[in-house]
């Protein structure tokens, strides 16, 4: 008998699901054992009844619920909420539902100084005040990863996640298991470059002068990112990117690691960890500008990107 899985996206840009359809021709197998209640791109159910009749939100039971995206909002944390009411097996997809993801870099501010920003000081827009029609869910204090707010059992991280992942974990999940997980292993384990464990020093160079390669030579005959001054997060991230087998995606386009799977495992601290590794090879990692969101693009929910306090004037 089929198994009913709900699918939806919170704070989320839709990637995730890009790659749920991504998964290609397994797909098609997977769907025979699979009986989507809800799945925003592929089927038109609404939460609040077909024709929005409802003023209560109503989720349908599922055995398993996949969500992407983190919360951002009131709606969304109660959508949360009673989902886990609901499921049996909550899976977070995609680095925004375990780590906050790219939107959580708005934690580094008051919610306030980005409506200020937001309606009034962006150049390309008429000054407006804040959204004050009750019809607009209201924001969270934070911009929060799921397992911030309901138990998660099954985190598949990417942005986007791999399809490989997603088939793997369902395919767990199909087998009678109730969890499944990344290998701790970080980006670097599976890159090729060439490693010598030292750089020329200084500082890190931004991303904005173009490295030295030659494009007729295979990744493997080119430097590592960091050793020739560049931050390449590989050190930090955890590996997968390019499903089961492959290059890192980014290194792969000769381009350095962003951070987008998250850290390799949880209470790691990517941020001390990667000022570690550029000081291993010679570089000076205080450097670097904007560290604290560029070491923690992807993952500044469980507070590892907050509001500081004011520092006291001189
Ligand atoms: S993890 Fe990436 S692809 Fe998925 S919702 Fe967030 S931004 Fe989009
Ligand atoms: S730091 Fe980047 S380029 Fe160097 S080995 Fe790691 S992933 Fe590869
Ligand atoms: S190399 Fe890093 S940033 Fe690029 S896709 Fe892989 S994990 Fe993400």
């Amino acid at each position: 008998m089929a198994v009913n899985v709900f699918e939806d996206w919170l704070n989320a840009c839709s990637g995730c699901e890009i790659s749920i359809l991504n998964i290609g021709d397994p797909l098609v197998d997977l769907l025979n054992h699979l009986n989507f209640v809800h799945i925003t791109p592929l089927i038109d159910h609404k939460l609040f009844g077909q024709l929005g009749e409802k003023t209560e939100m109503d989720v349908p039971e599922s055995v398993v619920s996949i969500l992407s995206g983190g919360v951002r909002n009131d709606e969304q944390k109660h959508e949360l909420q009673e989902i886990r009411k609901k499921t049996k097996i909550l899976i977070a997809l995609g680095t925004c539902a375990c780590h906050g993801g790219i939107p959580a870099q708005a934690n580094m501010f008051k919610n306030e100084e980005v409506f200020e920003k937001v309606f009034r000081q962006s150049p390309s827009t008429e000054p407006s005040p804040d959204p004050v029609d009750p019809s607009v869910p209201k924001w969270t204090p934070t911009c929060a990863a799921l397992d911030e707010v309901v138990k998660v059992d099954i985190s598949i991280p990417g942005c986007p996640p791999h399809p490989d992942w997603i088939v793997e974990a369902i395919t767990a999940l199909l087998e009678g298991k109730t969890a499944w997980s990344l290998p701790e292993r970080s980006v670097c384990d599976t890159c090729p470059v060439i490693r010598e464990k030292k750089s020329g020093g200084g500082p890190v160079k931004r991303w904005l002068q173009n490295m030295e390669f030659n494009p007729e030579e295979g990744i493997d005959k080119m430097r590592c990112f960091n050793e020739v001054g560049y931050l390449c997060q590989g050190p930090v991230t955890l590996a997968g990117c390019s499903g089961k087998a492959g290059v890192p995606r980014c290194v792969q386009a000769r381009t350095p690691c962003r951070g987008c799977f998250g850290p390799i495992r949880k209470g790691a601290q990517p941020m001390v960890d990667m000022m570690g590794a550029l000081s291993s090879v010679g570089l000076d990692a205080k450097s670097m500008l904007d560290r604290r969101a560029m070491l923690n693009r992807y993952i500044g929910a469980h507070g590892m990107l907050k509001v500081l306090p004011a520092r006291p004037t001189k």
